[in-house]
């Protein structure tokens, strides 16, 4: 359940999903009458983000299968087969994972760049660099 941060009032959520694989959510106080709007680029979870192996994928497959819904490997939300003409296609709203992930393609790219190794320049105190001799 997730609350408002001032008065620890329930909050009631609306999920609106946008085109290009993007979702807004909605939450409002139902005590102080507060609202919020959060997407894929507020998550707290964000950085943790990165794309499903072929292998989750594959139990995806089954457990969504059997259950017709089932919570992903990478975020916990849950993950729902989406039917369309011709496929049925995974999706998960939260983290953006798709197992047609070519097609939707702005959040992984997103969580591509996350998981690559972040390379920062630094300036050196004095700015000299060292250790290049
Ligand atoms: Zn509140
Ligand atoms: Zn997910």
């Amino acid at each position: 359940m997730v609350r408002c941060p001032d008065d620890n009032g329930p909050l009631k959520l609306k999920l609106h999903t946008l085109r290009g694989g993007d979702y807004e959510l909605h939450a409002e106080c139902r005590v102080c009458g507060k609202r919020n709007e959060f997407r894929r680029g507020d998550d707290p979870q964000r950085r943790r983000f990165r794309r499903w192996t072929a292998e989750e994928i594959q139990r995806l497959e089954c457990s969504t299968g059997e259950l017709g819904a089932s919570p992903c490997p990478v975020c916990n939300a849950f993950v729902q087969r989406h039917p369309m003409p011709g496929l049925t296609i995974l999706r998960c709203i939260r983290c953006g994972n798709s197992d047609q992930w070519r097609q939707f393609g702005s959040p992984i790219v997103c969580a591509r760049a996350a998981d690559a190794p972040i390379i920062q320049s630094r300036p050196l105190s004095g700015g000299n660099y060292l250790c290049l001799t």
